[in-house]
């Protein structure tokens, strides 16, 4: 009857991200440096109260793109837009024109 349980050391400790190794996070572009009209390398928000464009963010000046690695490769994405985080497919991105909310006539 004298056993004691440290039950405070398992539960909280196992919450962690169900992230594989594979799965890398991207760098996306900011929604106030995004212009309306204009053509991005990404995705489509896959929030259907969305669906904005979510655009690669462009590699600093200098530095080599990572595009190199395996094309089908998951990554993570937040969306700026909504917040939504979602798993896209690299080979999956494409030029996308983004149209911001409440933009249409
Ligand atoms: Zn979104």
């Amino acid at each position: 009857m004298s056993i004691k349980r440290t039950s405070k050391s398992t539960g909280a400790a196992a919450r962690q991200p169900a992230a594989s190794p594979s799965v890398r996070h991207i760098e996306v572009t900011a929604p106030q440096q995004m212009v309306p009209g204009d053509l991005y390398s990404g995705w489509r928000c896959k929030n259907k109260s969305c669906g904005l464009v979510i655009a690669i963010a462009a590699p600093r000046s200098g530095a080599k793109p990572s595009s190199a690695q395996s094309d089908d490769q998951l990554i993570v994405l937040k969306c700026p837009h909504c917040g939504d985080e979602n798993l896209y497919r690299w080979s999956a991105r494409g030029e996308q024109q983004y149209t911001p909310k409440g933009a249409a006539s």
